[in-house]
C-alpha cells in the first residue's frame, strides 16, 4: 500500500495548522474559508488513506464498504475545489451577489455528490492482485465536477480580474497549477496517487501567501496592518455595521526619529488605554494608527483618556509627542472600504496647510468635498488625455480704437458627456493637485496654434491674453516651457500677454519675478488681473512690471451700484493710467455701463455685452464680421 504522499501531505497540514493557531489572527471572512479549506483538504487526505486501507483489505471487506470509502474520499476531493472557487470568489462580487454564488456552488457540489455515489466504481489489480488504480463512471464523475469547480475558478480569475485582491489572484492561479498538475500527473501514470497531495501543496500556497497571518501583521510593532484595515472594514461594511474609528497621527514620525522601543512604548499606551473598550487597533502606516471601535461604544472616552497620557512623557521615551486626531463617528458613511485611506489623506493635506495640527472630524461634508474632487480630477485626466480641452475666446474691446483689438483666452473641458464644463468647477483641484502646469501648458499652446494657423491679425486683433494660476508662476520651468513652445511656433512675444494675479506674488515671489524678468526679456507682456478682488493692494501696481491692469466684474459692478465707489474707480483709473498703463473694464453687461466706463477713460472693456468667450470658430467669425478683414493693424 503505497500512502508515503498522503502522509507527508497530513504532516504538512499538521505544520501550517500548528503555525495558523499560534499566530494573532484578524478573523475575517477569507480567513474563515481558508480554515474551511483547510479542513476539508485534511478529510480528504485522511479519507484517501483510508480508502487505500479499504482497497488493500479488500478481500476481508465488504465490496460496498470500500466502494463508500472511495467515494466519500472523490465527493471530498469534488468539495476541496468547491473552496478553492469560493476563496477565489470572495472579493470579485459584492456580498448579496456572493451569497447567491456561495448557494448554487453548493447545490452543484451536492449534486455532483450523488452522482458520484450512484454511478459504479471500479478496481484495476495487478496480475498477483495487487490494487494499481479506481476507475469507471464514479471516477469520470468526479473528474468531470472537478473540472466544473476548475473552469469556473479560471472564468471568476480572468472576468473579475480588476477586484481581486492581486496577492489572491496570485495564490488562487497557483493553487489551480497544484491541482491540475497533480490530476494531468495521475491521469497519466495511474499508480501514482497524487491528488490528495496536491491539494495539500494547494493549502501551502494559500497560506504561504495569503493566510499566513503574518500577511495582516506590521512587522515592527506587531500590529495589525494596513491589509488587516481593508479586509475589516470591508467586512463591516458590508454588513451594514455602524462604528466610530478614531486615527491618532504621529505628526513629524520621521523627523522625531523613534527608535523601535519608543514605538512599542506607544503602542503598549494605546492598547491600554483601549482595554476596556474592546477597539481593534491597526497601524496604517508610519505614522498612523487606526482604531475601531464596537458599535455604540463611546471613542471619546477612549480619546480624552489618550490625550491625558500623552500630554506627559509615557513609557520610557525621551521624546513629549503631540499626537493629532482624525475622528469619524460612523464608518457607514464611508462608501467603501478604501475610502478611509482616501479621506484621510484629504483631510491630512486640506489640515496641513490650515491649521498644522490635527484634531478633525472627518464628516458627511468632508466625504462630500473629497469625492467631488476626485470626480473632477478624472474630468481634467480624461479630459487631458482626450484631447477635450477646449479654449474659448472672449474678445475685448478698445474704447479708443472702437474695435476688438485683443482677446481673452478661457479654458473649458468637454466632459464624457458632451457637457462644456467651466472653470470654477476645476481650476481649483487642478491647482490642489499639481494638473494646472499640464493644462496651462496646454491652453498655451492651443493660443499659439491658433495665431499661427488662422492669423487673427489680419482682422485687427493684436494679442491674445492667456491666464496663468498662482501655481504657475511658482513653477521654476515656467518662463523656459512657456518660451520654448513660442519658438515652435515661431510666433512673436507681442501676440502674447500674460495675466497674473496679486496673490501670485504672495505664494512665491521670486521665482515669480524671476519668470517674469525671463519672459519680459524675451518680449512677453504682463496684465494683473482681478484687481478689486479680495485685499487688492495698490502698493502692489506700483512693484509689478504690468501693462495693463484689468478691473474685476466686482470692482465694475461696485462702481455702478455704490456712489462711493466711483471716486475709488476713478482714482485707480487716473492711477494706473498716470503710470503708463493701460485699463481694462471686465463684466460689463448693458449699454448704460459701456458708456459709463467710456465715459471714465477706461481703455478697453470685456464683458457679456459685446459677446460671451466663444469656440475658436465662432470667435474668428466675430472679428470678421465685427472688425473686418481690413488693413492689417499691427
Ligand atoms: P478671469 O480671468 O477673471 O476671467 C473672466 C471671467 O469673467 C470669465 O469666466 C468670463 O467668462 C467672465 N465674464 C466675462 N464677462 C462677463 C460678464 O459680462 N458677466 C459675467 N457674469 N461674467 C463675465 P470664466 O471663463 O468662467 O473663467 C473664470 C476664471 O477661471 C477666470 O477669471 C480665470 O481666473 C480662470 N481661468 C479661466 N481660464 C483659465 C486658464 O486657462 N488658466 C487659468 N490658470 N485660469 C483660468
Ligand atoms: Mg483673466
Ligand atoms: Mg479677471
Amino acid at each position: 500500500m503505497n500512502i508515503k504522499m498522503q502522509c507527508c501531505g497530513l504532516v504538512i497540514l499538521f505544520v501550517i495548522g500548528c503555525f495558523f493557531q499560534q499566530q494573532k489572527r484578524v478573523r475575517i471572512y477569507t480567513e474563515r474559508i481558508f480554515v474551511w479549506t483547510y479542513r476539508m483538504v485534511a478529510v480528504c487526505v485522511s479519507l484517501d488513506i483510508l480508502s487505500l486501507v479499504a482497497i488493500d483489505s479488500m478481500d476481508r471487506l465488504p465490496l460496498m464498504l470500500v466502494d463508500v470509502a472511495c467515494k466519500l474520499y472523490n465527493t471530498s476531493l469534488v468539495l476541496v475545489v468547491m473552496l478553492g472557487l469560493l476563496y477565489a470568489a470572495v472579493d470579485a462580487y459584492p456580498d448579496e451577489i456572493y451569497v447567491k454564488f456561495l448557494r448554487g456552488s453548493i447545490a452543484a457540489a451536492a449534486a455532483e455528490a450523488v452522482c458520484i455515489f450512484l454511478l459504479p466504481i471500479e478496481y484495476v489489480t495487478d496480475g498477483a492482485g495487487k490494487f494499481l488504480y479506481t476507475f469507471g463512471p464514479s471516477i469520470y464523475a468526479t473528474y468531470i465536477s472537478g473540472l466544473i469547480f476548475m473552469v469556473a475558478t479560471v472564468v471568476v480569475l480572468v472576468r473579475r480580474r480588476e477586484y481581486i485582491n492581486s496577492r489572491r489572484f496570485e495564490a488562487v492561479s497557483l493553487w489551480l497549477v497544484c491541482w491540475l498538475g497533480s490530476s494531468l500527473i495521475q491521469l497519466c501514470i495511474k499508480e501514482l496517487l497524487l491528488v490528495g497531495f496536491g491539494a495539500t501543496m494547494g493549502v501551502l500556497v494559500l497560506y504561504v501567501k495569503l493566510e499566513n497571518p503574518e500577511t495582516y501583521i506590521d512587522r515592527q510593532t506587531g500590529m495589525f496592518n494596513s491589509n488587516a484595515l481593508t479586509y475589516f472594514l470591508r467586512e463591516r461594511h458590508e454588513k451594514g455595521q455602524h462604528f466610530p474609528i478614531l486615527v491618532l497621527v504621529l505628526e513629524d514620525y520621521s523627523n522625531i526619529g523613534l527608535d523601535k522601543e519608543e514605538v512599542e512604548a506607544i503602542r503598549l499606551e494605546v492598547e491600554d488605554c483601549l482595554q476596556r473598550t474592546g477597539a481593534w487597533l491597526f497601524r496604517k502606516s508610519e505614522d498612523e494608527m487606526v482604531m475601531l471601535f464596537a458599535e455604540g461604544t463611546p471613542a471619546d472616552a477612549a480619546k480624552d483618556m489618550l490625550v491625558r497620557r500623552f500630554s506627559e512623557t509615557w513609557g520610557r521615551s525621551r521624546v513629549v509627542l503631540h499626537p493629532g486626531w482624525i475622528s469619524l463617528s460612523d464608518a457607514q458613511l464611508l462608501a467603501d472600504s478604501d475610502e478611509l485611506g482616501r479621506a484621510l489623506r484629504h483631510v491630512r493635506q486640506d489640515v496641513r496647510q490650515v491649521l498644522g495640527r490635527y484634531d478633525v472630524e472627518i464628516t458627511g461634508e468632508v466625504l462630500e468635498q473629497m469625492r467631488k474632487e476626485k470626480r473632477v480630477e478624472r474630468l481634467l485626466l480624461d479630459g487631458i488625455e482626450n484631447d477635450r480641452i477646449e479654449v474659448y475666446y472672449q474678445p475685448i474691446y478698445n474704447t479708443k480704437e472702437q474695435r476688438f483689438t485683443c482677446a481673452e483666452a478661457l479654458v473649458r473641458i468637454y466632459d464624457g458627456e458632451n457637457h462644456l464644463i467651466r472653470p470654477s468647477v476645476f481650476i481649483e483641484v487642478a491647482e490642489k493637485n499639481g494638473m494646472i502646469l499640464k493644462l496651462g501648458r496646454i491652453v498655451f499652446e492651443k493660443v499659439c496654434r491658433l495665431m499661427k494657423e488662422e492669423h487673427p491679425e489680419q482682422y485687427g486683433l493684436r494679442y491674445i491674453e492667456v491666464n496663468l494660476s498662482t501655481v504657475q508662476c511658482a513653477d521654476k520651468d515656467l518662463a523656459d516651457d512657456y518660451i520654448s513652445i513660442l519658438k515652435k511656433y515661431d510666433l512673436p512675444p507681442e501676440r502674447i500677454n500674460l495675466e497674473i494675479t496679486e496673490s501670485a506674488s504672495l505664494l512665491a515671489k521670486e521665482t515669480l519675478q524671476r519668470n517674469m524678468e525671463r519672459m519680459m526679456d524675451y518680449g512677453i507682456r504682463f496684465s494683473l488681473d482681478d484687481f478689486g478682488t479680495g485685499q487688492s493692494n495698490l502698493n502692489y501696481i506700483m512693484d509689478m512690471p504690468v501693462d495693463i491692469v484689468k478691473f474685476d466684474r466686482e470692482m465694475s459692478q461696485a462702481f455702478f451700484e455704490n456712489d462711493k465707489a466711483h471716486f475709488v474707480m476713478n482714482a485707480a483709473i487716473s492711477m494706473v493710467h498716470g503710470m503708463e498703463m493701460k485699463t481694462v473694464s471686465e463684466g460689463i453687461e448693458t449699454e448704460e455701463q459701456l458708456r459709463k466706463m467710456e465715459d471714465m477713460g477706461i481703455s478697453y472693456i470685456q464683458g457679456y455685452y459685446f459677446s460671451k468667450p466663444l469656440p475658436q470658430d465662432a470667435f474668428l467669425s466675430f472679428l470678421k464680421e465685427k472688425n473686418g478683414a481690413d488693413e492689417v493693424a499691427v
